[in-house]
């Protein structure tokens, strides 16, 4: 019993560490994408705001501070071992006990409000917030916990649309160029556009949010869709959107395709958006509550 309190408190204990890590210090393949977009940035407003995100990130690094005044909605992905020692039913109340600490200790601004009357809910966190994605795995002991906190800038340029299978792949292009040339300059661009594909219409949105969590530039597994993939980031940078609106060549930094099976007639198409402080931080947990953190899972 006591070891299971032990790792309630571990859980806790990393939630409260992963979301603010994941605010002050964003990880290295998302600075080497920023700065490898500022290498190629031929616009004049685009290069001034790709530097203006360099130093951003410097003097937070500097002062110790949020890259971002969004603290955003505190999103984490969790992969549970079928051995791990805690309910899911407590880890989730350990990462909302955690989410809720760092809000007051650090302190973080409070975004989660009732959605109906506006209210501020408490500490960034409110009914069914935070939002945790669960995945089990067997034959493990262990639990990995991945923060995303996602700012409402990106959030706000989510897209579904039903495609129909006639639309094939063509279709899938076309509403994800048409979803990023509607968004322009909101999404607080380049960032990395996640897009979900296939499955039923609230897993496309889910595949499509998982594709933003993965680290900047890695491609799918599935040649077909890392062929979609490089496909759909040179039409994005074709159209001159640039860093945050402004015009130039890089609209996003990376493209992440995931895909589900689907039914046959089915085809759709999810489009979520992570804007350039796409911020992400991992813990690794043992079954006896030792935790290693990880910044570029
Ligand atoms: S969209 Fe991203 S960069 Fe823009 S304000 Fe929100 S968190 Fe910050």
């Amino acid at each position: 019993m006591a070891v299971a309190v032990d790792i309630r408190k571990a859980v806790e204990d990393a939630a409260a560490h992963l979301y603010v890590w994941a605010l002050k210090d964003i990880p290295q393949d998302l600075r080497d994408a920023i700065s490898e977009a500022r290498g190629r940035e031929t616009s004049v407003p685009g290069r001034r705001v790709l530097d203006t995100i360099v130093k951003n990130v410097e003097i937070a690094d500097g002062n110790g501070n949020l890259v971002c005044q969004d603290t955003g909605i505190a999103v984490y992905y969790c992969r549970v071992g079928e051995g791990f020692p805690l309910h899911p039913a407590r880890i989730y109340e350990a990462l909302r006990a955690g989410t809720e600490r760092a809000t007051v200790e650090h302190p973080l601004r409070s975004n989660t409000v009732h959605t109906l009357t506006r209210e501020n809910t408490g500490q960034n966190v409110g009914y069914r917030v935070p939002i945790v994605h669960w995945e089990f795995v067997p034959d493990w002991d262990g639990l990995d916990v991945k923060c995303v906190p996602k700012g409402s800038g990106s959030e706000n340029m989510s897209f579904l649309k039903m495609c129909v299978p006639a639309d094939g792949v063509k279709g899938i292009k076309r509403f994800v160029l048409d979803s990023i040339v509607g968004a322009g300059g909101k999404p607080c661009p380049p960032g990395i556009v996640g897009v979900g594909i296939g499955g039923s219409a609230d897993y496309a949105m889910h595949l499509a949010k998982e594709a933003i969590a993965r680290p900047v530039g890695t491609r799918n597994e599935d040649p077909l869709v890392a062929q979609l993939e490089d496909e759909l980031l040179e039409l994005l940078n074709e159209t001159g959107i640039g860093p945050m609106g402004l015009g130039g060549d890089v609209t996003a930094l990376a493209v992440h395709v995931e895909h589900a099976d689907t039914h046959m007639t089915l085809n759709p198409v999810a489009v979520n958006y992570q804007c350039w402080a796409a911020r992400r931080a991992t813990a690794h947990m043992s079954a006896d509550g030792t935790t290693d953190f990880d910044r570029e899972a």
